[in-house]
């Protein structure tokens, strides 16, 4: 079978599967503190059913797959469905996106079952902050979560910050000495439309240039650095002498979809060609049949858009396609 390439040449070799949309936090970015509407469960997609899909993926070139979520921690037996994708020929490489809150419990069985890296999502160092941000759960789990990461040799570790306008924007500063006193791994994100052009973006969206201006401002050496495994469409620095680096996903500032490589499945099932645009494909009419799994894989490709236009969003000028009504926790970032 040939790799899964699209009308602009763009290699696929990552799949983004997403196992719950169901999540123990309500972070203010990602969705409602209330009303948000879950799926049915027997709406998700079994784990059989994903393994049959990464399989028609993993003989296309997908030789890299991440669970994500909602929070992904909070569907059971995670385990083996990382040992299944893990047993997939070709595949090299497993991660996970949690919230970190259930992981401390989890850490050493889903490393022995084939995990081998996580990105850990954490906005603030302060406690209130934390209550404030996500709206629910407790700061020192997630710590316990991280380090219970480090000892059972996941690695590379990686936080993921959004930074939010006059919400965590002052915590820079003490993410950036994070990364020089630990060997951790601080990706900040832009705050993204996701299903929802709403004030709370426009009052929050940060661009990450900031990062460099207060990184200059606190008087830090930076070196470009190739960054952790992984590193996918983050630009990467260390501070000199750093035991951790820093990067900036600036997908609205500075978009990179022209290296875009990734394929998004949602838990209800469906592939997403891009996780902006409303555009996705229901596996289920195509459990059972390897060739139809492919022609949909094909398909993805053929309707894989250029790019995203956040930042026509931002601007409030014209976009070409229809943009998803689906949150965040709805598609797995
Ligand atoms: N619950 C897990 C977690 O929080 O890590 C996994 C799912 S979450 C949807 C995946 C990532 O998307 C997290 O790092 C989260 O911070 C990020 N995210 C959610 N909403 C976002 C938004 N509107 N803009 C940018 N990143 C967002
Ligand atoms: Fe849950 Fe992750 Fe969304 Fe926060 S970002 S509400 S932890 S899915």
């Amino acid at each position: 079978m040939t790799e899964l390439l699209d009308r602009f040449g763009r290699k696929h070799t990552y799949l983004r599967i997403s196992v719950t949309d169901r999540c123990n936090l309500r972070c203010l970015y990602c969705m409602p503190e209330e009303g948000m509407v879950f799926m049915d469960q027997d709406k998700l997609l079994s784990y059989d059913h994903i393994l049959e899909v990464a399989s028609t993926a993993a003989k296309l070139g997908i030789r890299k797959f991440r669970i994500t979520g909602g929070e992904p921690l909070v569907r059971p037996g995670l385990e083996e469905l990382i040992a299944g994708l893990s047993a997939l020929p070709g595949v090299d490489d497993i991660s996970l996106t949690t919230n970190g809150l259930l992981l401390a419990p989890q850490a050493a069985k889903l490393k022995e079952a084939g995990l081998r890296r996580v990105n850990i999502s954490l906005d603030t160092l302060d406690k209130a902050r934390f209550k404030f941000i996500a709206r629910r759960g407790n700061l020192d789990k997630v710590w316990e979560g991280i380090e219970a990461a480090a000892e059972a040799g996941l690695n590379p570790i990686k936080l993921n910050c959004v930074l939010l306008k006059g919400v965590n924007e002052d915590e820079i500063g003490r993410f950036l000495k994070l990364s020089m006193e630990q060997p951790l791994h601080i990706r900040f994100i832009e705050y993204m439309p996701i299903g929802h052009d709403d004030a709370n973006w426009r009052d929050h969206y940060l661009p990450l240039s900031r990062v460099l201006e207060e990184a200059t401002r606190l008087g830090y050496a930076l070196e470009q650095d190739a960054g952790p495994k992984g590193s996918g469409p983050s630009e990467n620095w260390r501070i000199a002498g750093g035991a951790g680096t820093f990067g900036l996903i600036h997908p609205i500032s500075e978009h990179f979809c022209k290296n875009c490589n990734r394929l998004r499945l949602t838990a209800d099932g469906h592939i997403k060609p891009c996780l902006y645009w409303v555009d996705e494909l229901n596996v289920r009419p195509a459990l059972g049949s390897p060739d139809e799994m492919e022609q949909l894989f094909r398909k993805a490709m053929d309707i894989k858009p250029e790019n995203h236009e956040m930042a026509a969003l931002l601007a409030g000028d014209k976009q070409s396609h229809v943009p998803t009504e689906r949150r965040m926790s709805q598609i797995g970032g």
